[in-house]
């Protein structure tokens, strides 16, 4: 079977094309051709030569998940759905802002962790994303917008904050961010790159330690009993060592300051002491909140807090001196917007739930 390329960073691409008895500089050569010029046909690699090209013509390929829907909101964020085979599908988000475009992207087919308020959890999880679906979302979205606009440069920013969470992927994920951040790929500065985490606080050492970027964390509660309902992996991971995990972090981060993500809902986590007790969570950690409006989808139980709430949550951070961003909802009208990201997943996590308890009923007297 073809090897797809798209699936190695630079120091592995190297390390293959030694494998193939090629000198590591012809992979740097490559990388650029995948990454910086889009180029997806060995043949038109005109810097290579050509018994070169017609060996890895044979034995390799360049192949991101195919795009299969492209959906414009009113608002101008963009969503697309890539096919990840085998029924599921995942999507990216891109949001222009004046000054900067931030594409968000998925790392997972679904998500394992179940989180009360997003959608993506309610289909369960079937499967970590591959090194070439993950950074291929970049390099479609990329190329897509280039041809549109004739500026490939419009992403500045990616979030990994799509379907899945990213954490529970971690090889994969690192190795995608280093292309991010290779000169030789997309070229973003660490502190344009931000994984967002549900809380799995010994892989926040591990990323801190093996690819710092900027990290978010989706806090949603300041104490254990309301995250624990909120945030079920909360009960593997308490707030205690959450925290610390981020103290840690700040050690070696590019950006001095942790993000908390934090979902607003009405009459569950919004309310004055909820937000005192934050300050008392997070102090001594240099810190900012975004605070996010909730985005019900289908058979949410949920509300959105009322604007006004939102604005007395963020006033009562803010006089503690802890910089309260609300987030502006962009891409609803088309599903889009935080928590809203379905794609299409086939849930193997229920089907292998169901089928246990099967096997349990079949075991009753
Ligand atoms: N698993 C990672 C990244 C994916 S979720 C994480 O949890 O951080 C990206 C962000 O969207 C998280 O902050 C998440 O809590 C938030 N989110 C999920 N569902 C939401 C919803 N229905 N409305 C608003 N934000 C939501």
């Amino acid at each position: 079977m073809a090897v797809n390329l798209l699936d190695f960073d630079a120091a592995g691409l190297a390390a293959r094309f030694v494998e193939w008895g090629e000198k590591p500089f012809r992979a740097r050569q490559v990388l650029r051709w995948m990454h910086r010029s889009g180029q997806d046909d060995f043949g038109a690699m005109t810097d290579i030569a050509g018994s070169l090209r017609e060996k890895l013509g044979a034995e390799a390929e360049i192949k991101p998940p195919a795009i299969v829907s492209d959906r414009f909101s009113d608002d101008g964020a963009r969503k697309f759905l890539f096919d990840v085979g085998g029924g599921n599908a995942v999507e990216s988000v891109f949001i222009p802002e004046d000054e900067r475009g931030t594409l968000c992207v998925s790392t997972q087919a679904g998500c394992a962790l179940d989180c009360a308020f997003c959608s993506t959890g309610r289909q369960g999880f079937n499967r970590n994303l591959s090194v070439a679906e993950i950074i291929g979302q970049l390099w479609q979205v990329k190329r897509v917008l280039g041809a549109c606009s004739g500026d490939e440069r419009m992403i500045s920013n990616v979030v990994l904050m799509g379907m899945g969470e990213p954490l529970a992927n971690f090889d994969h994920l690192v190795a995608a961010l280093r292309l991010m951040l290779d000169d030789n790929a997309y070229g973003l500065s660490r502190r344009r790159v931000t994984v967002s985490t549900a809380g799995l606080a010994p892989m926040i050492d591990r990323l801190r330690d093996e690819c710092p970027v900027a990290l978010a964390v989706s806090l949603h509660a300041p104490d254990d009993a309301l995250r624990d309902r909120l945030v079920p992996i909360n009960r593997k991971y308490p707030l205690r060592e959450l925290i610390a995990a981020c103290r840690r972090y700040l050690e070696k981060a590019p950006r001095d300051f942790v993000t908390f993500a934090y979902v607003m809902l009405d009459g569950v986590n919004d309310s004055e002491d909820h937000a005192r007790r934050l300050l008392r969570l997070t102090s001594g950690i240099p810190c900012k909140f975004n605070l996010i409006p909730f985005n019900p989808f289908p058979a949410s139980s949920f509300r959105r807090s009322p604007p006004a709430r939102v604005r007395n949550f963020a006033e009562i951070l803010a006089s503690a001196g802890i910089v309260a961003t609300t987030r502006k909802t962009r891409g609803q009208d088309i599903d889009a917007a935080c928590g809203q990201l379905a794609g299409r997943v086939r849930d193997r996590s229920r089907c292998s739930r169901q089928a246990a308890m099967s096997v349990r009923e079949m075991r009753l007297p």
